[in-house]
């Protein structure tokens, strides 16, 4: 008989995992909570060598739908003048160009819309998933893939919650086509940067989600510090005066927040960079940390954000979701037979790689956490924001950061 695994979260890390387990000859079953397909969500991404390869493995070139070389990157002062420029000439891509291969990939009756997961339970080597319609899996493996709010990684770690960061990221992704050609003209094929002080807007070609080739999208992320829990929970408060947690839907955001944004944009960034947030609908999602102290208890594992939650500002998130699989597959295939020898390997490496990333990710964005709470008392070096050390290090190729060269 075959080997059975459940996947929970049909996004990018759930869809690695079954894609590559369903390769190895197993029975995969995927179930995603949302009720239907997940590619309208809009974001840019920045890619690795090591993404573009386990895509590769899985027979998904790396074609203009997938990925757009960016040129330099460019740092811009308020009054646009060009502070800092660095060589750069990476691929970015988009979340749903990503997504969509990999989900026509995965065999279309083994992925289940609409499948809340309430919780596991544990039976010698079986597991047991149950969710929310009162429908039951079972498998010899479990997997959360489940993100940032993981309801596996609640059950198996009660009381661990993602920590805030004390600040966000205003996104957006704006179609170069409803640009000025004046301002798509300037904008040209640069990865800019503007650094106010305790703050950083990045803003970046990405391929278009409509994979129409030669069309593009621009990416924006704009780190801001909230000052204060109370200011967070105001900006999380819709119109009506319903409080949404820490993450609001897009749609909700009250009008005034996103004039207030538009605003500072104008006061704070170069011309450019401000005009192209005036073009935008942005939305925001507030920055966490997470870290996972084990990555696989008895048959249950956590891959990608279930397990561990970097900052973006290493710009790896999809990344190590998809090395966490191929680590996930490397193990089951080295430890053929012993599943508990494959999730001991895996725990010990992608565990390893977890803590250094969020470490990382935690020391780029300390100037910024660092006005959000000034009264912790940061040295220097976590204050530092020359844009030389952020253009060199924000999002750098995975094989140029030696704290991370680790085995797979
Ligand atoms: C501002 C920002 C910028 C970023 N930039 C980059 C970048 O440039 N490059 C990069 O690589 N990464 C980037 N990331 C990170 C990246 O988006 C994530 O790391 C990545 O999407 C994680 O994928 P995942 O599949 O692990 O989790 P998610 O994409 O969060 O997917 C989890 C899935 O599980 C489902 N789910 C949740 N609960 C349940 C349940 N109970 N039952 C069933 N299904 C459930 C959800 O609906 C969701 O589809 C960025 C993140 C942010 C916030």
């Amino acid at each position: 008989m075959k080997p059975r695994a459940v996947v929970i979260g049909g996004s990018l890390g759930g869809l690695f995992a079954g894609n590559l387990l369903h390769d190895l000859g197993w029975e995969v079953d995927i179930y995603e909570r949302v009720p239907d397909d997940l590619a309208a969500r809009g974001a840019g991404i920045g890619t690795h060598q090591e993404l573009l390869s386990v895509l590769a493995g899985l027979g998904i070139a790396l074609e203009e739908r997938l990925g757009a070389e960016v040129g330099d990157r460019v740092c811009l002062d308020p009054q646009g003048n060009t502070v800092h420029r660095v060589p750069w000439g990476h691929i970015m891509s988009g979340w749903a160009n990503v997504y969509r291969p990999l989900k026509d990939r995965f065999p279309s009756q083994r992925y289940h819309f609409g499948k809340s997961f309430e919780e596991f339970d544990q039976r010698g080597s079986e597991v047991v998933a149950r969710f929310s319609d009162g429908s039951q899996a079972r498998a010899d493996l479990l997997i959360g893939a489940d993100g940032l709010r993981s309801v596996v990684r609640a059950q198996l770690f009660s009381g661990l919650e993602p920590e805030y960061a004390g600040y966000v990221a205003w996104r957006a992704l704006v179609d170069e086509h409803t640009l000025a050609p004046e301002l798509r003209r300037r904008l040209g094929n640069i990865y800019w940067f503007g650094l106010p002080p305790g703050e950083m807007i990045v803003a970046y070609p990405v391929p278009a989600r409509d994979g129409a080739p030669g069309h593009r999208d621009w990416n924006v992320v704009w780190y801001r510090p909230i000052l204060g829990e109370e200011a967070l929970r105001d900006m999380c408060t819709d119109a009506r005066g319903h409080h949404h947690g820490p993450s609001i839907p897009p749609p909700l955001v009250r009008p005034e927040v996103i004039d207030a944004l538009k605003r500072d944009a104008r006061a704070l960034l170069a011309p450019l960079i401000a005009e192209l947030v005036e073009c935008s609908q942005p939305f925001f999602q507030a920055i966490f940390d997470v870290e996972s102290p084990r990555l696989a208890v008895e048959r249950v594992c956590l891959l990608g954000d279930a397990a561990f939650v970097a900052r973006p500002h290493v710009g790896m998130g999809v990344t190590k979701a998809a090395l966490d699989a191929l680590c996930l597959n490397r193990s089951i295939q080295i430890h053929s037979g012993d599943l508990d020898g494959a999730l001991a390997r895996y725990n010990r490496l992608r565990g390893e790689f977890g803590r250094r990333c969020v470490a990382r990710a935690r020391r780029l964005g300390a100037y910024i956490e660092a006005r959000a709470r000034p009264e912790r008392g940061w040295s220097a070096e976590q204050r530092d924001q020359r844009p030389e050390r952020l253009m060199r290090e924000v999002a750098a190729s995975l094989s140029e950061i030696p704290e991370l060269a680790l085995e797979i």
